[in-house]
């Protein structure tokens, strides 16, 4: 008998880990424990679905056991894990049932960064990170019409696009001085600004929220400078922060996320992190592009060929139809500066070194065009 492999976490990256190894390997014993119901869908799908017609049953694709029969593994839903003990190699879930592994995949993914908020509606406060959520934001929408998104991040104006498009009406609140801060440089942020603005989007930029009340059915958002916004439901988009906890008190080095090297491997040579929840050789890449990648090479580790994850250039879409944007930011450790050519039709932001190296781009509008040419130019994130 050979003891399983483990995946811990039903997400993307769970599920391709599974889907890859099942492609080299029929027979390997695999389990899957989620604390979700560990049906597979598409988490991307969540912030643009309501334009594309879908709800939160109609996402799912397939539920656990119709997963477990197509992959040819045990999956057990509603399973949260509390410890990992590195020494016996096994696992202990919340009922105090003890599994032995004989590798482990940490898949846990990311949670959604609550701000410390005064008031009394911030319970009421909804954010969607994963399917359930998004089932429970679909039910608050019923009979709403004013919708406050604090978070003018990717998630935060995928939402207000899907959303205005949809009927509602979308405050954004941000604390920084432009949409998509972190990806975009100014002229960009204001183009997708615009954008969204001439599509119904009305957004507060420089503006901290401080509390959120709930004043009869509505909600009163105040902010530092005493503006008071009011709506019917506050969703909360304002980061992630890796699921690191179970490998620390496992005793795993963490950083940002899971620390792992390049074979996405823990300093337990049988315990494995890829996805939101991972740090790999110091990044921490919460998309689905780096998941795939890594997922293939896992699944050759997995079944006894060790295989470093190599990472091309991944630039990501930005599901904000009002205004098509792709980027591909730098690496926060390189050096270089932003070139821009802005017109009434689109941004081509370039980014560049010193000896004129291509190294990140944002592309808006008519510029999306250039992506797979800008892209080829790209160095490696990870080679
Ligand atoms: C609204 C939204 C839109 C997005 N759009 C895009 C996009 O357009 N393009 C893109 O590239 N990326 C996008 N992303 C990011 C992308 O979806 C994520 O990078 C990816 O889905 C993460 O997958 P994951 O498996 O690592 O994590 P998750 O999907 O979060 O899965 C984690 C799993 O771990 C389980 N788990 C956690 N703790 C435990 C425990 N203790 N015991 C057992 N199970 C546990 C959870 O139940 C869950 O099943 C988007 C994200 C969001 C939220």
């Amino acid at each position: 008998m050979i003891d399983p492999v483990i995946i811990l976490g039903s997400g993307l990256a769970g599920y391709a880990v599974a889907r890859e190894l099942r492609k080299l390997d029929a027979e390997l014993p695999i389990i899957m424990l989620s604390e979700d119901h560990a049906g597979f869908y598409s988490k991307p799908m969540l912030s643009n679905a309501l334009t594309t017609g879908k709800t939160a049953q109609t996402l799912l694709n397939g539920d656990a056991d119709k997963m477990a029969s197509q992959l040819n593994m045990t999956i057990r839903p509603h399973c949260r894990v509390t410890v990992v003990d590195t020494a016996s190699n096994t696992i202990t879930l919340e009922n105090g049932e003890q599994l032995l592994y004989g590798q482990l995949v940490l898949a846990l993914g990311a949670d959604q960064i609550r701000l410390p908020l005064q008031g009394t509606g911030v319970e009421q406060i909804l954010s969607v990170n994963d399917l359930d959520d998004y089932g429970s934001f679909r039910d608050a929408l019923v009979d709403k019409k004013q919708i406050s998104i604090i978070g003018a991040g990717l998630i935060g104006c995928e939402f207000a696009n899907d959303l205005v498009t949809a009927g509602f009406q979308v405050n954004v609140l941000d604390i920084g001085t432009q949409p998509l801060g972190r990806l975009l440089p100014p002229a960009g942020g204001a183009f997708i600004q615009q954008k969204l603005a001439a599509a119904g989007v009305f957004f507060h930029l420089n503006a901290t929220t401080q509390s959120v009340d709930k004043v009869g059915e509505r909600m009163h958002l105040t902010l530092a400078s005493g503006e008071t916004i009011e709506s019917d439901i506050v969703l909360s988009s304002v980061g992630l922060q890796p699921r690191t906890q179970l490998a620390s008190t496992a005793g795993l080095q963490v950083n940002r996320g899971i620390v792992v090297n390049q074979m996405l491997q823990t300093q337990s040579e049988n315990i494995y992190a890829i996805g939101d929840c991972a740090e790999v050789e110091g990044k921490v890449l919460p998309f689905v592009m780096p998941i795939t990648h890594a997922a293939r090479a896992l699944a050759a580790t997995l079944s006894g060929n060790s295989t470093p994850v190599h990472y091309p250039a991944m630039p990501v879409m930005v599901k904000t139809p009002a205004c098509p944007t792709v980027v591909s930011p730098p690496d926060f450790n390189v050096s270089g500066e932003w070139l821009v050519e802005a017109d009434e039709d689109g941004v081509k932001a370039l980014y560049q070194d010193e000896a004129g190296n291509l190294l990140g781009y944002a592309l808006l509008g008519a510029a999306v065009k250039e992506k797979m040419a800008l892209t080829a130019q790209l160095p490696p994130i990870l080679a």
